[in-house]
């Protein structure tokens, strides 16, 4: 009466899920079997133990594994004979692939073993690590779909493929120096570079070369990161001048004095995930790497590639001890995706686009099947905070509350993802990037068919961004046209607090704080610091921010300075206004632009709270023009985080039209007339958190609803959300976040599938 059929759904195919079942089952004393089939995996077991078997499996899952659902039912005895695992069962097979994963520790130990067949390997993988989703081909997950297939395993690995006790038991990555891929560092006329190519790119970087590093998920270009002339070179070679670099380092004591990583951070930096982790500066600073902010974004070694660079730089060591001591060496580790465009995967292709970026290249014949970025991540105070979801989470889906209609969701337009909605699972893609290039459309479109082969579907739903002219929009009006299906268009806002919701499974009506650069409102004009009502497929606009002009239109969301005269004109200051600019901004002329805002010609308005930071960070002389998308506010916060918490300026805001308009524009004379930016940084955000707090309270009493949801891309500044969160909390409210995809344009489609689903269901 004992027997028990198991059925599991979760990340447990390829993950070595079977072999751990194995190995409980045999200790247990168990018969019966194992094997994956078109949901996940079933397990029949019989005996004394299975009681015990059922209770202790959740809590023996192998490090990859995930576990979404675990079924048990009675079934007629098994014959005695042992614990087996089968087969698959044939048909269909659940559609997991797993994501990159950093080295585990025992294939580190590999690594480190001065006897062992792997020492000094730089594809050492197993089950519980390696890339998975980057070589993948399609499903089901086994080795001849993926970029191993050419490698055939010597009989050593063989062995240990087909051994269930090994912990290589098909690990359909595995391989060794004997039957897998091999390293080359490669010169720049293409000629292969002599010598240890791990020792050899050590001296390059040393030497002060820039070295483009193949990597999982696409290939980076690096440089000593301690070497001042070398990252310089880097960012002109790039045509990147401030954009902020991550650095990799061993471990966290590496970092010592650099960047403040607390727990939450260092168990980040450690994660399987192994993403780049934004840490508050130390004292001392790295030259050039996050330039003019408070942040630098640190990363372990994340593939057997990089760790050997350290292995090397700590003169080879057998063992594993030299792994918790610092190590000097700092690498800058920048995606190689020259313009923009899509990050490189190919080895002739780095040759050609890289060509004069890169002195050397350190590339193999392990070939990347799919790109996927580096994940970006800041610890926040209920787990990590997604600045760019892609490589080691994706493509494990986001669970939701329900189930629906099949959604493919396109996103935006800057930082795009796409999104399919399967079931109650939401499996958002990597980060494609910023839609304005072909190359970057091209990927977009890779991204869609990948995507889809990998879930082994057709979606029943299109949807997109209200943005007629957005490359993602005319892709998803193509698709569902060319599928029979209906497109739907979703508000850019609406779809920010829709993507909190799915992840939070709100149900019913919910106030959102939408704040961000910009996205078209369904009344054609530019939106971001909007207060809605979201209540499925319903969105309601309660209010906004007072809306201040772009003269100049787009040029004005690059140019803080003509924001500024902006805030300006708004505050009826025309008369003085040149005077002011000259003082603030020597060289720019007020007069053109004066005339401009004066007849209202090339000047939309936006209610967006990205151009309230760049008036901000105008005014206060902080910065004139942006060298990248969001660098005013992210230097207002930086400059917030060093001068420490103020008070709110009394009186800094005024909530009017019955709560419909929330003005700042008393704050924004104030920093006119402030000679103290980071004072002036933090007056800013203590008063825009006080004004957003009072804003969301009223409406709270208002709609008879306490769910309050926060997105948009001014959601990731951390010393805004902190105070809100403060000032909430002592109003006895919770915030939901963004906390499964990012809060910015990252998470857009996750939103835009909800609301599809909503749609179609009618609610
Ligand atoms: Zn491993
Ligand atoms: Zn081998
Ligand atoms: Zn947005």
């Amino acid at each position: 009466m004992s027997a028990r059929l198991v059925r599991v759904r979760g990340l447990v195919q390829g993950v070595g899920f079977r072999p751990a079942v194995w190995r409980l089952a045999r200790e247990l004393g168990l018969d019966g079997w194992v094997r994956n089939d078109g949901s996940g995996v079933t397990i029949a077991v019989d005996g004394e133990k299975v009681a015990e078997f059922i209770a202790r499996l959740p809590g023996e899952l192998p490090p990859l594994a995930r576990l979404d659902a675990l079924e048990v039912e009675a079934c007629g005895a098994l014959p005695a004979g042992g614990f087996a695992i089968l087969d698959s069962a044939g048909g269909a097979v659940a559609t997991a692939i797993g994501p990159d994963a950093a080295p585990c520790p025992a294939c580190i130990a590999d690594l480190c073993d001065s006897a062992g067949r792997r020492w000094r390997y730089a594809f050492t993988t197993c089950t519980h690590c390696g890339p998975r989703y980057t070589v993948s081909r399609g499903v089901p997950y086994d080795r001849a779909r993926t970029s191993l297939a050419p490698f055939r395993l010597c009989p050593p690995c063989a062995a240990e493929y087909g051994d269930p006790a090994d912990r290589r038991f098909h690990a359909e990555t595995t391989c060794c120096p004997d039957c897998g891929p091999r390293l080359r560092l490669i010169d720049a006329d293409r000629r292969e570079l002599p010598g240890d190519p791990v020792a050899a790119t050590l001296a390059r970087l040393r030497a002060g070369g820039i070295v483009a590093l193949k990597g999982l998920g696409g290939f980076h270009l690096a440089c000593d990161a301690r070497n001042a002339e070398a990252v310089a070179e880097l960012r002109r070679r790039k045509a990147r001048d401030e954009k902020p670099f991550a650095v990799m380092g061993l471990n966290v004591a590496s970092f010592a004095g650099l960047a403040a990583v607390g727990s939450d951070e260092a168990a980040l930096f450690a994660a399987i995930e192994a993403p780049v982790v934004l840490c508050r500066k130390g004292a001392a600073e790295l030259p050039g790497s996050a330039p003019g902010l408070a942040w630098l974004g640190i990363m372990r070694p994340a593939a057997p590639l990089h760790l050997l660079l350290w292995h090397e730089a700590a003169g080879r060591p057998a063992g594993t001890n030299w792994l918790e001591e610092p190590n000097e060496l700092l690498l800058v580790m920048t995606s190689a995706n020259p313009g923009g465009e899509p990050l490189v995967i190919g080895n002739d292709e780095a040759l050609e686009r890289l060509a004069d970026i890169a002195d050397a290249f350190l590339v193999h014949d392990r070939e990347i099947v799919v790109r996927c970025d580096d994940s970006v991540v800041r610890a926040a105070p209920d787990g990590p905070a997604f600045i760019r979801r892609a490589r080691g989470w994706v493509p494990v889906p986001i669970t939701l509350a329900g189930g629906g209609p099949v959604v493919l969701a396109l996103g935006g337009y800057l930082k795009n993802t796409v999104c399919v909605l399967k079931g109650g699972l939401a499996f958002l893609s990597q980060h494609v990037g910023s839609l304005d290039n072909v190359a970057t459309v091209g990927f977009l479109e890779e991204t869609v068919e990948h995507l889809l082969d990998i879930l082994d579907i057709r979606p029943d739903l299109v949807a997109h961004d209200l943005h007629p002219d957005f490359p993602s929009t005319r892709l998803a009006l193509r698709l569902a046209k060319a599928w029979g299906v209906p497109a739907v268009a979703v508000g850019h806002h609406h779809a920010h607090i829709a993507a909190v919701c799915a992840e939070h499974g709100v149900d019913g009506p919910v106030i959102g704080l939408a704040i961000d650069g910009v996205g078209l409102g369904p009344d054609g004009s530019a939106w971001g610091g909007e207060l809605l009502r979201v209540d499925g497929a319903e969105c309601v606009r309660l209010g906004h921010l007072a809306p201040l002009k772009l003269p100049g239109g787009d040029r004005a969301a690059r140019e803080p300075w003509r924001m500024a005269l902006a805030a300006l004109h708004a505050l009826g200051r025309d008369g003085e206004a040149t005077a002011w600019l000259a003082r603030r901004h020597p060289g720019r002329e007020a007069a053109p632009l004066l005339a401009m805002l004066a007849r209202d010609v090339r000047c939309p308005p936006t209610s967006s709270l990205g151009r309230l930071f760049d008036a901000a960070a105008g005014l206060l002389g902080v910065r004139g023009a942006a060298r990248y998308e969001g660098q005013p506010a992210m230097e207002l916060e930086g400059l917030a985080v060093g001068h420490g918490p103020v008070a709110a300026l009394p009186g800094g805001y005024r909530v009017c039209d019955d709560g419909h308009l929330l003005d700042f524009a008393p704050l924004l004379a104030a920093l006119a007339d402030s000679d103290d930016p980071p004072g002036g940084a933090a007056l800013f955000h203590a008063t825009l958190a006080a004004g957003l707090a009072d804003w969301l309270i009223a409406a709270v009493d208002r709609q008879k609803t306490s769910k309050i949801a926060i997105g948009g891309g001014c959601a990731m500044n951390a010393v805004l959300l902190d105070a809100l969160r403060y000032r909430l909390a002592a109003a006895g409210l919770h915030l939901l976040e963004a906390r499964r995809a990012p809060p910015n344009d990252g998470g857009l489609a996750l939103g835009q599938a909800w609301v599809a689903r909503r749609h179609a269901a009618g609610a």
